[in-house]
């Protein structure tokens, strides 16, 4: 669900299988950690129960997405749960997942087109992002990428997602 309600941060889901630590549902709303972007964390309220269980990592493997519990589920298979999706730690990373791509472009329009983005990472307090380029940037060149940036980021537009194809 996380890719069609990208602001959702609250759902209810069915336990479908458990192992170890960790809680498979029948959807969520938790972003596996991915591209460079952390997990989400936040919790599970056992609605029968009246308990709650924190998730503190997510994981996809092969298309499931596994909710790591903070000491062990002790849940069961057929429970229903409320998902919490913790919203300030992953809004913060979504402001820096998009601050990455509007970096890029400042990147590629000051130092030419042969920029690519070579890898990221993104956090809750601060994001990297590394660039290709075949020489040391001057500081010129950098003033000139932050100042490109500052004003993507002032022109507040809004922001598309969408997958593109990979040629
Ligand atoms: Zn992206």
């Amino acid at each position: 669900m996380y890719y069609d309600e990208p602001s959702a941060f609250d759902f209810d889901a069915v336990v479908l299988d458990t192992f170890d630590d960790f809680v498979i549902l029948d959807k969520t709303l938790f972003f596996p950690e991915g591209g460079g972007q952390p997990a989400d964390t936040g919790s599970l309220r056992l609605k029968e129960e009246n308990k709650t269980l924190k998730v503190q990592d997510v994981q996809e493997v092969e298309g499931v997405i596994l909710h790591k519990i903070e000491n062990g589920s002790g849940i069961s298979k057929g429970s229903v749960v409320s998902g919490h999706v913790d919203a300030e730690r992953r809004i913060a990373h979504t402001r820096h997942h998009s601050a990455t791509h509007i970096v890029v472009c400042a990147a590629r329009n000051v130092l030419g087109s042969h920029v690519w983005q070579a890898g990221a990472q993104k956090g809750e307090k601060r994001a990297r992002i590394d660039i290709t380029h075949f020489k040391r940037i001057s500081d010129a060149e950098r003033k000139e990428i932050e100042l490109l940036a500052n004003r993507m980021v002032m022109e507040d537009k809004e922001i598309q997602a969408r997958f593109e194809d990979r040629e």
